[in-house]
């Protein structure tokens, strides 16, 4: 091979472009990653304020997550995020007429699906032929394939009616779930992305939706640890560099662009979100480039209030009845000193609160937190600050499916990595690690080198 071929640049540095880079480089592959921002990781990231390391939006994985969880490996960090022994998520009711109510959804140590029966059996949010419902609904999703392309074009609210889940059964349990892992609501996805969803994290394995967090800021797992084995791996990693265009050259090699210089190698994969994938994209690189464009996105506003005392004593909770949906406590990840307690709330499908003023924000949560959570009903508000991610997600509505390319493009050497892509999975950090690991595998086997897979299941 010449040195060329050998080269390649990897525009992104988000967790796709990160793993497409670590996987081309533990190759052999000279590689370059170009970010155009002055840090990596993306849209799962932190920054300063005041002394407070603040995660642009809490963001949580689950043991299902086999290709987040080999990253984590991968830059030494996956004990700064652990996974909780087993499933166990309190849910408190606060429009419980008698009063609010603590249920939890739990999985016990029996095999699939008896792991969830106990729990489904005393979730008090629910009446018992809800419960018995969910059952059978559980069931039915046990048997549809996620791949199938006609589930794509279906939304998940219609199946779930065809199998008997009342409002509130999706409200207490199917919404709850969904909206927080595909930022939509059951009526807004499509329920080829719900199916995989329920069915990878509820029914494949015994502990398959175990939760886990980072117990750090995101950016000392998504930057720092990341740039670090970037750097052991050999790749040349360039950040405040936008890439302005790419082209081929008349022998097959690509020419990049970015304001300052501009490079040749011998692949290239675009790992920037779908809009900015369209817009570098060479002409004849996909049959139907505009489709890119037809991606939607959805917001996710997270809402951080720093208490001058504690007031939630479980690591986080989910809220019913409440404009609130998630509530973690961030205290020890973001460093807050004196006994104060860190708090906030991700709130997904984030449309009507957006672009709302932090004041109107601010009176519409305090008086939720303080209606949910007693203790903070004395307490002193320190801190309250908003963290908006307009784009945080791909819209996963019905017939997004059709519009997801893979990691190939009809172009040699010219690849495509990112949440948005076709993994299968909805737009989340397992998705973003799968399509850097599929782009890299794609341009090592067109170049007729070939590595084990890291995941086996998808070799
Ligand atoms: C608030 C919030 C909460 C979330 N919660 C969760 C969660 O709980 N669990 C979960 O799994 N996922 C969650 N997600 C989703 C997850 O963060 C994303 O799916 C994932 O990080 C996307 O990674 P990516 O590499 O595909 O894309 P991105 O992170 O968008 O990375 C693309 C990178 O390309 C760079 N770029 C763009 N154009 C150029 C250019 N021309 N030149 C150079 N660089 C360029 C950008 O600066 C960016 O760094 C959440 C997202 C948000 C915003």
């Amino acid at each position: 091979m010449t040195g060329i071929e050998q080269h390649a640049v990897v525009v992104g540095g988000g967790l796709a472009g990160v793993t497409t880079a670590l996987e081309l480089a533990d190759a052999g592959m000279r590689v370059t990653l170009m970010e155009g921002r002055p840090r990596l990781g993306g849209l799962a990231f932190s920054f300063k304020r005041g002394d407070l390391d603040v995660d642009n939006g809490q963001h949580v994985y689950l043991r299902c997550c086999t290709a987040y969880r080999w990253f984590l490996d991968r830059v030494d960090g996956a004990a700064l995020a652990p996974l909780q022994d087993r499933l166990d998520v309190p849910v408190l009711d606060v429009a419980h007429p008698g009063g609010p109510r603590l249920g939890r959804l739990r999985r016990s140590g029996l095999p699939v699906p008896l792991h969830l029966a106990g729990s489904l059996a005393r979730y008090p949010h629910l009446s018992i032929a809800e419960r018995l419902s969910v059952g059978r609904a559980a069931l039915a999703l046990r048997r549809l394939d996620p791949t199938d392309p006609a589930l794509d074009g279906l939304d998940f609210a219609t199946w779930l009616g065809r199998y008997g889940q009342s409002a509130r059964t999706i409200e207490a349990l199917w919404d709850l779930v969904g909206i927080a892992t595909l930022n939509a609501t059951a009526e807004q996805s499509s329920l080829g992305l719900a199916a995989m969803v329920f069915k990878t994290g509820l029914l494949s394995e015994n502990g398959a939706a175990d939760i886990g967090w980072a117990r750090v800021p995101l950016g000392e797992l998504h930057d720092t640890l990341t740039r670090k084995a970037l750097d052991a791996a050999g790749v040349r990693t360039e950040l405040r560099t936008r890439v302005t265009g790419i082209s081929r050259m008349p022998e097959g090699a690509w020419r990049i662009d970015t304001e300052e210089e501009c490079l040749e190698a011998g692949s290239v994969v675009l790992a920037v979100p779908q809009r900015e994938a369209h817009a570098l994209l060479p002409a004849g690189a996909l049959p139907d480039p505009d489709k890119l464009l037809d991606i939607g996105t959805a917001p996710i506003l997270n809402v951080h209030v720093v208490y001058d005392r504690k007031v939630l004593k479980q690591p986080f909770f989910a809220a019913l009845g409440s404009p609130v949906q998630w509530v973690f406590d961030r205290t020890e990840s973001s460093g807050l000193p004196d006994g104060g307690q860190y708090l906030a709330l991700s709130q997904s499908v984030a449309q009507d609160d957006i672009d709302e003023p932090v004041s109107v924000l601010r009176a519409k949560y305090l008086p939720e937190l303080e209606r949910l959570l007693p203790a903070a009903r004395g307490a002193k508000v320190r801190d309250f600050f908003v963290t908006r991610e307009r784009t945080a997600t791909f819209a996963p509505t019905p017939g997004v499916g059709r519009l997801r390319p893979g990691a190939r493009t009809d172009t040699p050497g010219l690849y495509l990595a990112g949440a948005w892509t076709a993994t299968g999975w909805p737009a989340t950090m397992e998705s973003a690690v799968r399509s850097g690991l599929s782009a890299a595998h794609a341009a090592l086997a067109a170049l007729g080198r070939h590595r084990e897979h890291p995941l086996q299941e998808a070799a």
